[in-house]
């Protein structure tokens, strides 16, 4: 315990709100209002990622009105009562040979006035791949898989390709949902490109405050001891008046 005390940090406190640590508190900047969409977001956030400090799911359903997180390895019946209606859905994922995806652009819509539902999974590749062959039987009755317009590269930690900074140790596969989801809805959303550009700054804050609070700017005291001393040393040297 004494240990504990001696080496520990002083427990974080935790914003109430954004539910992240206070040196990384997000609120300032989440839209004042949740932003409404005639899209439903729904997020499959795998069990083990759902911990995740860098995850973004919980941010993204702040800053929607209309989404929601569900925690769990696949979807099937009874998790949404969304779902359970079989409305006209799509999910977010890439396309492998034998199960082609839909350019989230090219999505033909008979009824543009029906609301679509939006699925996006959150989990690193491996788990995220078993996820959607799980949800696949269940979701190919009404849902129609999609990709975005950058998929077709994707590849390491992220299961959404990303053009942020986002796929660079330590983010890789953390926080791309929420930048998927930005660019789907400013396809799918009559005021897509306001909505995407809201979710991305708060995507950009948040990758910020996490790149300076991770950053190591400490160098090691030895060494920097050693270093001044030398300096000093050379400093003296150089000072001293010489004596012809
Ligand atoms: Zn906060």
């Amino acid at each position: 315990m004494e240990a504990e005390d001696m080496d520990s940090p002083p427990p974080r406190r935790i914003c109430g709100n954004c539910n992240r640590p206070s040196p990384v508190c997000l609120c300032d900047s989440l839209p004042a209002q949740p932003i409404s969409t005639e899209t439903q977001i729904i997020i499959l956030h795998h069990p083990h990622e759902a911990q995740h400090k860098l995850s973004t799911t919980p941010i993204l359903t702040k800053c929607l009105a209309n989404s929601t997180a569900i925690i769990s390895r696949r979807l099937k019946p009874g998790l949404s009562p969304l779902l359970d209606q079989s409305p006209p859905a799509v999910y977010l994922f890439p396309p492998t040979k034998s199960s082609p995806s839909v350019n989230v652009s090219q999505l033909r819509r008979p009824d543009r006035d029906a609301p679509l539902v939006l699925i996006a999974f959150d989990a690193t590749w491996k788990h995220a791949r078993e996820m959607v062959r799980a949800s696949e039987g269940f979701l190919s009755k009404f849902a129609t898989r999609v990709c975005l317009d950058v998929d077709e590269n994707a590849s390491g930690g992220s299961i959404y390709d990303s053009e942020l900074i986002l796929r660079k140790e330590p983010f890789g596969g953390c926080v791309s949902t929420m930048e998927a989801v930005a660019r789907a809805l400013r396809v799918l959303e009559p005021n897509g490109l306001e909505i995407e550009t809201k979710l991305i700054r708060v995507l950009r804050d948040m990758v910020a405050l996490q790149a300076g609070y991770l950053k190591p700017v400490k160098p090691r005291p030895k060494l920097l001891k050693k270093g001044k001393e030398k300096e000093k040393e050379k400093e003296e040297e150089q000072s001293d008046p010489i004596q012809t």
